[in-house]
């Protein structure tokens, strides 16, 4: 059987228990053998705001999944000698894995804008995509509506924390899934540092000593 993996592209400044609880819930649900997790080096919808630097929001991701033994982190589009597309780097990672079937995961958020994104068609039929929801986006019955009809049929609505079956697999979906609604953004850790508000309920505690001692987040 092809291994599982799940690629989880983000800005992750920070990574926070959102995007920890999400993976978890992935791994198990599907069966994954590993999460990747590839932070990005300037996301084409973020250019405009300042953006800690790669290597801060690489070293908490590996602080943040260091006692996971099925999280590994990726520098690929850190290594990339142009900013990567998501379709680049999935094409990428397949020729360098070999046979393994590659499931990219976006937070609801994120797929609302999909139809912007470069090649959005070819990611969504040649590569699994699992959606994972948001707070406020639980119920949205139209979630996939500004999809075209053939890419809304590759659609599985898997809400209602429902696994998907073993027939999905052999051929590429879209999962849409709701097995974590937690209700925090790397904007809201961000503010709150600024604001000398405690992020511990919100971070792992390595990443909170790491925003602390490099002083990440303060405006002054
Ligand atoms: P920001 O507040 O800076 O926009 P973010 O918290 O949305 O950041 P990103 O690094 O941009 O975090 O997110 C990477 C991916 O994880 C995106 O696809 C996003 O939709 C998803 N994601 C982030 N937070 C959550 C969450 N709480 N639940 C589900 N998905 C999430």
């Amino acid at each position: 059987m092809r291994q599982r993996i799940a690629v989880y592209g983000g800005t992750f400044d920070p990574i926070h228990y959102g995007h920890l609880r999400v993976a978890e819930a992935i791994l198990k649900a599907f069966a994954m053998d590993r999460t990747l997790f590839v932070p990005a080096f300037v996301p084409p919808h973020k250019r405009s705001q300042q953006i800690s630097s790669p290597f801060h929001r690489l070293a908490m991701l590996a602080l943040a999944t260091a006692n996971q033994p099925r999280m590994f982190v990726s520098a690929i589009e850190l290594e990339a000698p142009q900013r990567p597309y998501t379709i680049e780097t999935l094409g990428r990672l397949q020729s360098e894995l070999g046979d393994v079937q590659l499931f990219f995961v976006m937070g609801a958020d994120s797929f609302r804008d999909v139809t912007m994104w470069r090649e959005h068609e070819r990611l969504l039929t040649e590569y699994d995509v699992i959606v994972a929801t948001r707070p406020g986006y639980e119920s949205d019955k139209n979630i996939v509506a500004h999809l075209a009809p053939q890419l809304q049929s590759r659609c599985v609505d898997l809400r209602g924390c429902q696994a998907p079956s073993s027939e999905h697999f052999a051929e590429p979906h879209v999962y849409l899934t709701d097995y974590v609604a937690m209700d925090v953004s790397a904007t809201a850790i961000r503010e709150a540092v600024e604001q000398q508000q405690s992020i511990e309920h919100l971070v792992s505690p390595a990443v909170a000593a790491y925003i602390e001692k490099y002083q990440l987040y303060r405006k002054s």
